[in-house]
C-alpha cells in the first residue's frame, strides 16, 4: 500500500467517467484528478466531425419521433395491425428528408471524404429506427397510441448517485448523469442507449461505465436497466448488456476500485508505490497524456 504525508479527509464524490478512467489507467487517473485535463482515448484516425455527426443526429432522431406529428399518426390503430417494417421505413423516410440529407450536403460540402463515414451512420441510425420502432409497437399493446411515444423514449437529463461502501468500511459517493433512456412495457425493465463513434478499445472499462450507470439509474428507478451500445466505426455494431449482466460487473469489481482510487490519490510525488500504469500497453500509444506520465512517473513504466 502506498506511503503518504496526505491527511484522509472526506473524499469527494467521483464521477462515472472517473471510475472509466481508472480501470483504463490507474496513472492517467491519478494526472487528471491531480492537474485536470479531459481528454479521453481517440483512436488514430479519428475524425471530430463524424464523432459530433453520430451523437448530433442520434438526438435529431429522437427529438423527431418525440414531436413530429407524422410519426405519431404510425402507431394508431389496432397493436395486432402495426407492422414495424413499413413503420420503421416511413420513420426513416422522413428523417432522410428533414434532417440526415440536408446535414449530409453541408458536410459534404466542407468535406466530401467525410461521405463514406457518413454512409456509415446513416446505415447505424437506420438499425436504431428499426429497434425504437419495434419497442414502441410492442409498448402499444400496453399504452395508449396518444402516449406510448411519450412513455417508451424518456426524454431528459436524469442526475443520479449512490455512495457505495467500500473494503476499508468507508463510503465513497459516485454521481452521474443519465439520457437516452427507452421503457420496455413487457419486461418492466428500462434500457440505457449509449451513442458512440468509435467501438471502444477497452471493452472492460466500457462495461463497467455502462454498469455504473445502469446500477446509479436502478437505485433511483427501482427497476432493473438494461444497456444497449451502438457505435459507427471501424466497422457499425451495436451489443447488448443485460442488467443481470451488469449487475454481476459491478458487484464484483467497482468497490475495490473505488478503494484503490482513493489510495491512488494520497499518493504523492517522489514517494514510493506510485498509481501503476495501465496493464493494456496499447493504450499507452495514444493516451493524450503520454508525456506528462513519462516525465512526472520518472519513466517508471
Ligand atoms: S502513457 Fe500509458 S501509463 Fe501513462 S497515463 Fe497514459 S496510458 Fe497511462
Amino acid at each position: 500500500m502506498p506511503i503518504s504525508n496526505k491527511p484522509q479527509l472526506q473524499s469527494p464524490p467521483f464521477s462515472i467517467n472517473d471510475v472509466k478512467v481508472a480501470f483504463e489507467c490507474p496513472r492517467l487517473f491519478y494526472l487528471k484528478q491531480s492537474f485536470g485535463g479531459d481528454n479521453p482515448f481517440l483512436p488514430k484516425d479519428y475524425i471530430e466531425e463524424i464523432d459530433n455527426a453520430f451523437l448530433d443526429l442520434a438526438n435529431q432522431l429522437i427529438n423527431m419521433i418525440w414531436q413530429e406529428s407524422k410519426i405519431q399518426v404510425l402507431f394508431v390503430g389496432q397493436f395486432e395491425g402495426l407492422v414495424v417494417g413499413g413503420i420503421a421505413d416511413k420513420i426513416r423516410q422522413l428523417f432522410y428528408e428533414l434532417i440526415f440529407f440536408p446535414y449530409l450536403q453541408t458536410i459534404i460540402k466542407k468535406d466530401s471524404a467525410l461521405a463514406t463515414a457518413l454512409y456509415q451512420v446513416w446505415q447505424v441510425l437506420t438499425r436504431l429506427i428499426f429497434n425504437l420502432s419495434k419497442i414502441i409497437v410492442k409498448n402499444r399493446r400496453y399504452c395508449h397510441e396518444n402516449v406510448v411515444i411519450r412513455r417508451t423514449l424518456i426524454m431528459g437529463e436524469i442526475p443520479v448517485d449512490y455512495t457505495f461502501k467500500i473494503p476499508d468500511g468507508k463510503t465513497q459517493k459516485l454521481t452521474g448523469k443519465v439520457n437516452n433512456l427507452i421503457f420496455d412495457f413487457e419486461s418492466r425493465r428500462l434500457c440505457l442507449l449509449h451513442y458512440q463513434t468509435y467501438e471502444t478499445l477497452e471493452v472492460s472499462s466500457q462495461l463497467m461505465a455502462v454498469a455504473l450507470y445502469s446500477f446509479l439509474l436502478k437505485q433511483k428507478r427501482k427497476m432493473p436497466v438494461d444497456a444497449v451500445v451502438y457505435w459507427v466505426l471501424p466497422e457499425l455494431g451495436e451489443y447488448h448488456y443485460s442488467w443481470e449482466k451488469l449487475e454481476n460487473a459491478m458487484n464484483s469489481l467497482v468497490p475495490n476500485k473505488l478503494y484503490q482510487m482513493r489510495e491512488w490519490l494520497r499518493w504523492e510525488e517522489f514517494q514510493p508505490d506510485p498509481p501503476p500504469s495501465t496493464d493494456k500497453k496499447y493504450l499507452c500509444d495514444i493516451c493524450p497524456q503520454k508525456e506528462k506520465c513519462q516525465s512526472f512517473f520518472d519513466g517508471s513504466r
